[in-house]
């Protein structure tokens, strides 16, 4: 099927590695110029470069750390002068750290909230002015929308809030043309989730294989999935193909999460 992305411009944050890399190469391989960001310039200008090797795509680099709001309008500006507009948002950051309530304070509460809520609010406030009708945007939250994990209260919260905003804004943003949806990972393979194991493991006295295997057995397709499998189903949702689909959350995670709607 064609997703009809070529030559759309398409901006996706957190995207050095894992999920957001994702769907940045599906974007990519389908066409689009696509702008990534991350934190380090290292990693970022490497994945461009990358990504523009293996795709044939042009690709834009910035580092940007999505906990700063000029941060985030410098990478929007920067996309802008040079490919004109947006006609595709990804939002995603990185994961806030583990830990149950009692161990969390007041700082790691108000980290939390900028990493994950007010990145998620600044990424689209600065990108609509240049989204032409027809656009997309995406963000990525976790099935603790719908199940609470153990020990990411941080995360649940948060995106809980994300899912709010994207529902809000599929109502307001439908008459002038743009879209907005939510995509759920149910244990894609990356460094996140090997960082998440290793913790597991520690704390449980097992080697980290064994705690990737306990979450494997959990999911009924009994793997992790792939960041290519994941990236697949973002560049649908943000590709002009996905034209009535707004204010959903989509999972790919397995089958992974039991519940029969949410
Ligand atoms: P990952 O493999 O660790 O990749 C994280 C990416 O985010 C990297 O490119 C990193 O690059 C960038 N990054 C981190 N903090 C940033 C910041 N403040 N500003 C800009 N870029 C930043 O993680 P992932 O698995 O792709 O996860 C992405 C998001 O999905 C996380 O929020 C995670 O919690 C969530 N999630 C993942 C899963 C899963 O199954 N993988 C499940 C549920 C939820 P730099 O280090 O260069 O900044």
């Amino acid at each position: 099927m064609d997703l009809e992305l070529n030559n759309k411009v398409a901006l996706v944050a957190a995207a050095s590695k894992g999920l957001g890399y994702g769907i940045a190469k599906a974007l990519a391989e389908n066409g689009a110029k696509v702008s990534l960001c991350s934190r380090t310039d290292s990693n970022v200008q490497q994945a461009a470069q990358t990504l523009n090797t293996e795709t044939g795509s042009e690709t834009l680099g910035t580092a940007c750390d999505l906990r700063d709001a000029n941060s985030i309008q410098n990478w929007v500006d920067s996309t802008v002068a040079k490919w004109g507009q947006i006609d595709a948002l990804l939002v995603n950051a990185g994961g806030p750290p583990a830990g149950f309530f009692s161990e969390l304070s007041d700082d790691d509460w108000q980290s939390a909230f900028e990493l994950t809520l007010m990145s998620t609010i600044r990424m689209i406030r600065a990108t609509l002015p240049h989204m032409p009708s027809g656009s997309a945007i995406l963000t990525i939250t976790s099935s603790s929308i719908i199940e609470p994990i153990p020990r990411l209260g941080l995360s649940t919260v948060m995106r809980a809030g994300v899912n709010g905003l994207v529902k809000t804004l599929a109502d307001e943003l439908a008459s002038d043309g743009i879209r907005i949806n939510n995509i759920i990972p149910g244990r894609i393979e990356t460094d996140r989730t090997r960082s998440l194991d290793a913790g597991v493991a520690k704390r449980l006295g097992i080697t980290q294989e064994e705690a990737k295997t306990r979450s494997e057995q959990a999911i009924p397709m009994k793997r992790l999935g792939t960041t290519d499998e994941f990236g697949r189903t973002g560049a649908f949702l943000l590709s002009p193909v996905s034209s009535y689909i707004t204010g959903t959350s989509f999972r790919v995670d397995g089958g992974k999460t039991r519940a029969i709607s949410g």
